[in-house]
């Protein structure tokens, strides 16, 4: 187990004092886990009162809903444990007023009994108290009995649509039947990649091979319904997108609220990926995503994977949807995939409008110029992995396919190159690799042949002096010298060996023998340099003993334009 923690006992306490330092408005209750509404105090009187809770461990539920528009208290139990009837109680004598309380509670049977004896014993005390269950599960769900059903992430909607009601004004009786609907239209299903670790068990609750998941599961890491192997993405929401629907009565004319729910250790990037088809799916089944909120809602730990949660909407769930609130973890701007516009056109230039007209080459430097980018193009292809793993060592492992990728945009436009015109050509090349490399290297690369045609267009066929003004660009454009460790390394001991051969009168074939060794030896000496530019210099002297890859680049693009 590698947590952030101090000891196993004090991570609730320890969370909740982080979580009242972040929170504005919130405060706890002295001697309980209770976080209530510190605004509360004067006005508690008129308005109903809500709360809610359940075991830590699903943060930001359910403290960071708590704020105006939203709960007035959450309770924490321990990691994954129902909290006791007293915290619970405590919370309720805290911000209950004469118009009562609503308890929004998921459906466990901890939770069920912790919560339903504290409301019993406020309503012995006088309190008008009553109690909400959302079971919006539907992974186990082979009939429409509810009671097995556990409460996962469409809680929060149901947050979110009793806060609204009740800042409005309505009787506790009111608001809860509003809950007691949005909690009856809510769905939801997830599916887990990896389990997660309650902190004082100090192992995983569940063993998920590499390719294995789990669909259907809880937020404790409760069984699912199926442990499948890993698939797509889209093909896996399209799984949890038809049990939901098939699950429910949907309107399908009408539209719903979706909730993309990670369950802790999901980037976000596949949060995204996952709403997009869900978005998608739901529409291709005639039902309209009028909001879409899409982050960590209701977590299960560090755990992998998402939930996704669908809710009938019909325009006053809407409105409760949209109402302000101060709730931290409430986002303040959802989604509206339904009213989307289409992507604006850009007009970005690519090779194929860069260049003149689509000509095969005429002249002998033409064909001498498709075939040199050809052979380096196909050079740098074939050494994807070599540099791939050159990067892994002191870089971040992505040149190999940067590279690869240019060159193939190289190759794809040869045919639309004007090879008889150098400059023009020169050009072309610059940014088509500005388009197509990115990282460090593209906008190098792009500068590179960008200041060659330059010099090429001053003084047509001095190659010597085109290869000397790209090296000046990566230069001026990157800020690395000589000994730096980059790619000019490579670049400029072969660009002065090219142009002191070609100044001692030997051919430019031999010229660039000679331009193409001296790179590789340069590139080899890079070995022993300490890194001072790029994602290199963050390792220091780990470097050495590596050659750098970039440089490594350079020598085989060189070495391969004569075969
Ligand atoms: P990254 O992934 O770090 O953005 P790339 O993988 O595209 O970059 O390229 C890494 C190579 O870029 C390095 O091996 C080095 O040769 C070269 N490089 C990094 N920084 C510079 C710089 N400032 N000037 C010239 N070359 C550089
Ligand atoms: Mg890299």
């Amino acid at each position: 187990m590698k947590k952030l923690i101090n000891a196993p006992d004090s991570v609730v306490t320890d969370m909740i004092a982080g979580l009242v330092f972040a929170y504005p408005n919130v405060r706890k209750l002295a001697g309980y886990n209770v976080l209530v509404r510190a605004d509360i105090g004067s006005d508690r009187n008129d308005r109903v009162a809500l709360i809610s809770g359940g075991g830590s461990g699903h943060e930001p539920a359910h403290a960071g809903y708590v704020g105006r528009g939203m709960l007035s208290a959450a309770v924490a139990g321990e990691v994954f444990t129902s909290p006791p009837p007293d915290a619970v109680l405590a919370a309720i004598r805290a911000v209950t007023g004469p118009p009562g309380c609503l308890l929004i509670v998921k459906n466990y049977t901890g939770d069920r009994l912790n919560f339903g004896l504290a409301a019993e014993r406020a309503r012995a005390e006088g309190l008008a108290v009553e109690m909400v269950l959302v079971a919006d599960d539907v992974a186990l769900a082979g009939s429409t009995d509810r009671s097995g059903r556990r409460g996962l992430a469409g809680t929060v909607l149901v947050h979110k649509i009793a806060g609204a009601a009740a800042e409005s004004g309505l009787s506790l009786a009111q608001v809860a039947s509003e809950a007691r609907a949005a909690a009856l239209a809510v769905r939801t299903m997830g599916v887990a990649l990896s389990p997660c670790t309650v902190p004082s068990a100090g192992l995983p609750g569940f063993t998920l091979a590499d390719d294995e998941i789990e669909l259907g599961l809880g937020i404790h890491g409760e069984a699912g319904f199926a442990r499948v192997p890993l698939r797509s993405a889209d093909s896996l929401v399209d799984t949890l997108v038809s049990k939901i629907i098939d699950a429910g009565e949907f309107d399908r004319t009408g539209s719903v609220a979706l909730v993309v729910n990670g369950l802790g250790g999901t980037p976000a990037m596949e949060l995204a990926i996952v709403a997009r088809r869900a978005v998608i799916a739901l529409e291709e089944l005639g039902v309209k995503v009028a909001r879409l909120y899409l982050g960590n809602f209701l977590t299960a730990l560090e755990m992998a994977g998402v939930s996704l949660s669908v809710l009938g909407l019909d325009p006053a769930r809407l409105e409760r949807l949209d109402a302000p609130t101060l709730a931290p973890a409430w986002p303040s701007i959802a989604g509206r995939p339904q009213d989307r516009v289409a992507e604006p056109e850009t007009t970005s230039p690519d090779l194929h409008s860069a260049v003149v007209t689509p000509l095969s080459p005429s002249t002998e430097t033409g064909h001498a110029i498709e075939a040199a980018l050809r052979h380096a193009a196909r050079a740098l292809i074939a050494a994807e992995p070599s540099l791939t793993a050159s990067d892994q060592a002191v870089g971040d492992g992505d040149l190999g396919i940067s590279l690869t990728r240019g060159a193939k945009a190289i190759l794809d436009g040869l045919p639309c190159l004007p090879l008889d015109d150098p400059a023009a050509t020169a050009r072309a090349l610059g940014i088509c690799l500005e388009q197509a490399l990115g990282g460090t290297s593209g906008p190098l690369y792009a500068a590179f042949f960008l200041r060659a045609a330059a010099s090429l267009d001053q003084r047509p066929g001095d190659w010597a002096m085109a290869f000397e003004a790209g090296c000046a660009a990566v230069g001026d454009l990157g800020g690395a010298a000589r000994g730096d460790r980059t790619m000019l390394d490579a670049l400029l001991p072969g660009s002065d060996a090219f142009s002191s051969a070609i100044r001692s009168g030997i051919p430019a074939r031999d010229a660039l023998h000679l331009a193409a060794n001296a790179a590789r030896d340069g590139a080899a000496s890079t070995s022993a340099m300490t890194p001072r530019r790029g994602r290199s210099s963050y390792l220091g002297d780990r470097a050495v003993g590596h050659p750098d890859p970039g440089a490594e680049a350079v020598a085989i693009w060189l070495g391969a334009i004569l075969p």
